[in-house]
């Protein structure tokens, strides 16, 4: 369950941002998750769920979804891909860079 401490890192970088704006409850938190980056949104939200601290008692947390894409080494083209072991559609090339969904970011805290 490393979604646990996903949460407890989430929830940390939210408290001291909000601490550092002088706002005391979070509304919403953003969060942006790649396809490629391993992590079982539901599992995510219900660990913040279960984490809420009086500081997020409230909170929604919304999640921005971004799609893997992979740059194939062999070929030189960009493919869309859901997992880190897809072979090259075009020239059936397994080298590759994940150009993006590897992102784990809090993107927007909106905190009164
Ligand atoms: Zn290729």
């Amino acid at each position: 369950m490393h979604e646990f401490s996903l949460a407890t890192n989430v929830l940390e970088i939210v408290s001291e941002a909000v601490q550092k704006a002088g706002k005391e409850k979070v509304i919403s938190i953003t969060l942006e998750i790649g396809s490629l980056a391993g992590i079982e949104k539901e599992a995510l939200i219900s660990a913040l769920d279960c984490m809420s601290e009086p500081l997020t008692a409230d909170t929604k947390f919304e999640i921005v979804d971004i799609p893997g894409i992979a740059y194939c080494i062999n070929c030189k083209k960009e493919y869309p891909t859901d997992t880190l072991y897809s072979l090259c559609p075009i020239c059936q090339g397994y080298e590759k860079q994940i150009i993006s969904g590897k992102e784990f970011n809090v993107v927007k805290i909106e905190a009164e």
